[in-house]
């Protein structure tokens, strides 16, 4: 089976070929890219990586969600003029 694992660090998701009794045995082996970050087996088959830095990841979420709003309210004002 393959299995993903990204690095809670830089980002960088690799694959590994491992049979199911191991598919969790590389949690936490240090990050060949980048040589700081910890691998992390990831569950999501979208292949999203989750960075583990929360303040960095939130501050996205944040800003395309206030973007969002944003062209929601320029919308709903077509003659308003806020710029996204
Ligand atoms: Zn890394």
């Amino acid at each position: 089976m393959r299995y993903d694992y990204c690095c809670d660090k830089c980002g960088k998701i690799f694959e590994f070929e491992l049979s199911m009794v191991d598919r969790n045995s590389l949690n936490g082996k240090k990050c060949k890219d980048c040589d700081d970050g910890i691998l992390q087996r990831s569950y999501d088959s979208s292949s999203v990586c989750r960075v583990g830095d929360p303040y960095h990841v939130s501050g996205k979420k944040i800003d395309s969600g206030f973007k969002e709003v944003l062209q929601r309210i320029q919308r709903r004002h077509p003659k308003g003029n806020i710029n996204v």
